[in-house]
């Protein structure tokens, strides 16, 4: 980033910090460019040595990260792409190991999962940094700012699982920015929780490579990936990225076991024709299959798309329809307070087993993982 951009930046991000939910541990307060020069050395002290990257074999100095598909080549001093990794001396190390900025206790159904955990306390957290430039970022202010841009506190596995426990939040969700620019952190964090008894869930964008997948799905519970939109070119134009990484990381979970939901943002224009959202449900129905969750959520404009109108619901209710028309059989509307597309209904009896209001649990009609209507199982986890 030049001078002049970054300032601009830093500006920008200071009238929309009060936009971002933050308690607990550190909260991200944008400073100047000064500040943000003293705070990297106080961050490289505590930055370990990255997983998933390799040295150029004609330049032992030049450092080929392997954590996502943006494989980017990254020279002493340098950074790549997500902000967050920087090659020292010949190394590559972690610049968001154990600085979590943004601390929440959220509701589960806000991430949004709506088949893992029903009412559980997510207790969430992000950092700075993503390998993306989605031009729709809610989060834009974390996730397109580097780690020395905010002030946090040196935060190790244990003190974070600890804070989860004391606030009685059975899991811990990496979401807010994207979670693979932690994946050293996210993993051991997630081995501590486990042994602790905590669940661990990431909210990811699907752009890692297979290996630091691999290695997630090892340690967490649940996955929700976002398939922004079912076109190369939607993905290269809007996001900066590539949609085949995402669709394999996708089906890789889905192999996996882990639990996994799918979300679709639905931008007006962009991404909400009838052809895109048939695409985006064939695929899922034939790839991944008929039980996995699929959230078409109601885009807001934000950050560089402001331009755009909210997605009207009727464009929701017919990506739901289409969805389920394709065997999808839970297909939701996110984003819409109270909207009937809200709910889980039985595939078998038509009612309803699990209602929500927002994103809260306002009836419950499942019992042993069981419609409690007609004894249909439900799949997903839900104890
Ligand atoms: S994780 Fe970051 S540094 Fe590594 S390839 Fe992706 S964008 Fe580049």
């Amino acid at each position: 980033m030049s001078a002049t951009s970054r300032r601009e930046f830093l500006v920008a991000a200071c009238r929309m910090a009060p936009a971002i939910c933050v308690t607990g541990l550190a909260a991200p307060f944008f400073r100047s460019e000064a500040f943000a020069e003293s705070r990297i050395d106080e961050i490289l002290r505590t930055a370990p040595r990255a997983r998933y990257w390799t040295s150029a074999a004609h330049d032992p100095k030049l450092v080929k990260c392997l954590l996502c598909s943006h494989a980017c080549a990254i020279r002493p001093g340098g950074r790549g792409r997500c902000r967050t990794r920087m090659n020292v001396g010949g190394e590559l190390r972690s610049l968001v190991y154990g600085r979590p900025l943004a601390i929440h206790v959220d509701p589960i159904e806000k991430k949004p999962f709506y088949h893992f955990l029903p009412g559980a306390a997510a207790f969430s957290l992000g950092t700075s940094g993503c390998p993306l430039r989605c031009k729709f970022c809610q989060n834009w202010q974390l996730s397109q700012s580097a780690p020395e841009d905010h002030p946090t506190t040196w935060t190790p596995p244990g003190s974070l699982v600890s804070a989860a426990a004391d606030r009685m939040a059975p899991v811990i969700a990496f979401t807010y920015n994207e979670p693979t620019v932690q994946t050293e952190y996210l993993t051991d964090v997630a081995r501590e929780a486990r042994k602790r008894g905590l669940s661990s869930v990431i909210v990811s964008c699907g752009f890692m490579n297979e290996a630091p997948l691999s290695e997630m799905c090892e340690v967490l519970s649940a996955v929700k990936i976002d398939l922004k939109g079912f076109s190369p070119d939607f993905y290269r134009e809007v996001s900066g990225a590539e949609l085949k990484p995402v669709l394999r990381s996708i089906a890789q979970v889905a192999r996996s076991g882990v639990h996994l939901e799918i979300v679709n943002l639905v931008v007006p224009t962009l991404n909400d024709s009838e052809k895109m959202l048939r695409g985006l449900a064939d695929w899922v129905a034939g790839e991944v299959g008929p039980d996995v969750p699929v959230h078409f959520t109601r885009f807001h404009p934000d950050y560089q798309l402001r331009n755009l109108p909210p997605t009207p619901v009727a464009t929701l209710e017919l990506a739901r329809e289409i969805a389920m028309g394709k065997g999808i059989r839970f297909a939701y509307v996110g984003n819409v307070p109270g909207h009937p597309g809200n709910n889980t209904l039985c595939p078998k009896c038509g009612k309803v087993v699990i209602g929500r209001s927002g994103f809260f649990v306002s009836e419950m009609n499942l019992s042993g993982g069981r419609c409690k209507f007609c004894r249909r199982p439900i799949p997903g986890v839900w104890a």
